[in-house]
């Protein structure tokens, strides 16, 4: 018996097919719920079943929570899982959802809520022994004198952080006093419009960290346990660009201390789900920034090093199953990396969807392609430009670059600009096949790009 009946696909392209995939292989019927644009996506027409839950723009489909509801309800199905983006960490959502009799795939909406509130989810960090970084310990109010003072003790170049701030927005850096009062109004200002919630705190500017993130799986039983780490430092505009696990230079002693700590802190909030701490690394120390309640784009690096197929665990987890693994089981093997392929501009990195006029996957030994992207498949120009991943694994980081070297090459994407002689760049670049670079290294490097090119 599948340990659910039927699953509402919440979500769009790779992550969508990833989802369908995994349902498939557990016996789990499928609801593709889609905008209308998007009835010619591959996980739609390979689901069990398929409704239109509203137009193109995101906010009338796949932000539409209460045509999502429906679609769930005129099927039968009994859960949800959100995939990443979208609905994924709206704790509404999953109240809703929970309310109306389904299962939401993911925690607690009281942990999504948790969560999603920085400043509250720092201090429960705090409280349950997870270094942080220095900061205002709590929202900054309208004082700028005691915001001065603040930032006095922390010492500058501090940062300043929207509560409700996510993918990358809503942060100002601020390099002297004189900046100071002007940089908290703005971000504050711009927290409102664009999250809803004009509340700021402030943070010690680290000013070279890496970006190390730990994977977590938590059942409903009480069991927790950590999947090692995440390198995310490549970055453009603090996106992701490139990950890879394990995380160059990381020993075997400091993975299991700061994964023993993020084991601990899930059993104290009583997590239940996949999870991800996010840390910046700074100088041989980890500082929590923010934890993300849900499944990751990068997550198929670990699934690769680890064995552990996450989206399945975290099925099973909310279908109340207890975890398969225990932390002696997860043992850390070889090494992967993950390009995110984007429709995008190689130069100025603005979206260009289209048509896709021919793909053909690479492939070979230790080569994973997600991505829902076929023949005369259109982009449409209203969602993320990300159109898939390409991942390579190998007994080590050098062999785990070979791999992906030759795949790229390998791939044939025509009709659509996209980043991949970008990504052939980086894995030729000295400082990238050293590793251990942290998150600015990337910007650098093509500032440098561009004034040779002049
Ligand atoms: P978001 O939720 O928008 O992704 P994060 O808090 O995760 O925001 O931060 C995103 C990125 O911003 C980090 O990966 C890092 O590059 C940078 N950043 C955030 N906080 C700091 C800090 N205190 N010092 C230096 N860089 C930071």
């Amino acid at each position: 018996m599948p340990v659910f009946d039927k699953i509402v696909i919440a979500n769009r392209g790779e992550i969508a097919l990833r989802i369908q995939r995994a349902c498939e292989a557990m016996g789990i019927k499928t609801v593709a719920v889609h905008s209308t644009t998007d009835r010619n996506l591959k996980h739609v027409a390979m689901a069990d079943e398929s409704v239109c839950i509203g137009p193109a723009p995101s906010i009338d489909s796949y932000l539409n929570v209460p045509a999502i509801i429906a679609a769930a309800e005129v099927t039968d199905a009994v859960a949800v899982h959100p995939g990443y983006g979208f609905l994924a960490e709206n704790a509404d959502f999953a109240e809703r959802l929970e309310e109306s009799g389904f299962v939401f795939i993911g925690p607690r909406s009281e942990t999504i809520r948790l969560m999603g509130d920085k400043v509250c989810a720092i201090r429960a960090m705090q409280e349950a022994g997870v270094p942080c970084v220095p900061g205002s310990d709590g929202p900054l109010d309208d004082d700028a004198e005691r915001s001065m003072a603040i930032a006095q003790r922390i010492g500058y170049p501090i940062i300043i952080k929207a509560s409700g701030g996510g993918g990358g927005r809503g942060m100002r850096v601020v390099n002297t006093e004189a900046h100071l009062i002007n940089a908290i109004t703005l971000t504050r200002q711009e927290a409102g419009s664009t999250f809803g919630n004009p509340e700021v705190y402030m943070e010690k500017y680290l000013q070279n960290p890496r970006h190390i993130e730990i994977q977590v799986l938590a059942d409903t039983h009480g069991n927790a346990i950590h999947l090692g780490e995440r390198d995310c430092s490549l970055q453009r505009r603090h996106q992701k660009v490139l990950e890879e696990s394990p995380a160059p230079g990381i020993s075997a002693e400091q993975r299991e201390e700061i994964g023993a700590v993020c084991v601990a802190a899930c059993k104290r909030i009583d997590y239940r789900g996949a999870g991800t701490f996010e840390f910046l690394y700074d100088e041989g120390r980890f500082y929590f920034i923010e934890m993300n309640t849900r499944i990751q784009v990068e997550h198929p690096v670990t699934e690769l090093v680890t064995g552990v197929d996450l989206v399945i665990e975290q099925i099973r987890i909310a279908a109340g199953e207890p975890l398969r693994y225990t932390q002696a089981d997860i043992q850390i093997k070889g090494h992967a990396i993950e390009c995110r392929i984007n429709a995008e501009d190689a130069e100025t990195f603005m979206p260009s969807p289209g048509v896709v006029e021919y793909f053909h996957a690479p492939g070979g030994p230790g080569i994973r392609v997600d991505t829902h992207i076929y023949d005369n498949y259109r982009i449409p120009p209203n969602y993320d430009s990300m159109i898939g991943k390409l991942i390579s694994y190998g007994a080590d980081r050098e062999e785990a670059i070979a791999r992906l070297k030759v795949a790229l090459d390998e791939m044939v994407l025509e009709g659509i600009n996209t980043n991949v002689a970008l990504h052939k760049w980086v894995l030729r670049d000295v400082g990238f096949k050293r590793g251990g670079f942290n998150i600015h290294y990337l910007e650098k490097r093509l500032t440098e790009r561009a004034e040779a090119d002049q």
